[in-house]
């Protein structure tokens, strides 16, 4: 309590910071930007130019979607001529070519199907404890693909009844969904 709430760049600079620290420590020693991988200890080299991006993705036919997650609600889509639903949701049916499709909202409850943990995390992810992502089948017929609210996966197994929770992702601070399992 009381401490500034540390900002998603702040994490970022501060690893960002001990990694560049390491791999110039490493280039003094060898004379090139070569290091160990921290997991698999395979040599990696570090091309001395920086490139940042930023991903921006067009959401306009989706967007209804996002801001029913801000409200607490997942949607998908329903194709009225095919009775086909879709999650992740479009707007345009692939089986029968119906466009704008309409929204439902999903249930909250289904099935673990399968999951795996995350050691090897993409770059993007780096900031993340190891985390689980779980596929989860609701009753409508639809797969959810989610992290799961859990660090243990023996404590997981498929079958299990698992509940959709919307949460804010920190430290982001933005609304996604998560799957909890249902004890
Ligand atoms: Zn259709």
């Amino acid at each position: 309590m009381g401490e500034e709430k540390k900002t998603l760049k702040d994490m970022y600079d501060s690893q960002m910071k001990q990694f560049f620290e390491f791999v110039e420590s490493m280039k003094k020693s060898l004379g090139v930007p070569m290091f160990p991988d921290m997991k698999s200890g395979r040599a990696q080299y570090l091309d001395q130019r920086e490139i940042t991006l930023k991903f921006i993705i067009s959401i306009e036919n989706i967007k209804d979607f996002f801001n029913a997650l801000a409200e607490g609600k997942l949607l998908a889509t329903k194709c009225e001529n095919c009775n086909e639903i879709y999650f992740p949701p479009q707007r345009d049916c692939p089986k029968c070519k119906a466009s704008g499709l309409g929204w439902i909202e999903l249930s909250r409850e289904g099935e673990l199907v399968t999951f795996t943990q995350i050691n090897v995390k993409p770059y993007s992810f780096s900031h993340y404890d190891d985390y689980i992502v779980g596929i989860v089948r609701l009753p409508e017929g639809v797969n959810v693909t989610a992290w799961i609210r859990e660090k243990d996966p023996t404590k997981l197994k498929p079958g299990m009844k698992m509940r959709l929770e919307i949460v804010k992702r920190e430290p982001e601070d933005y609304y996604t969904y998560e799957w909890v399992p249902v004890s």
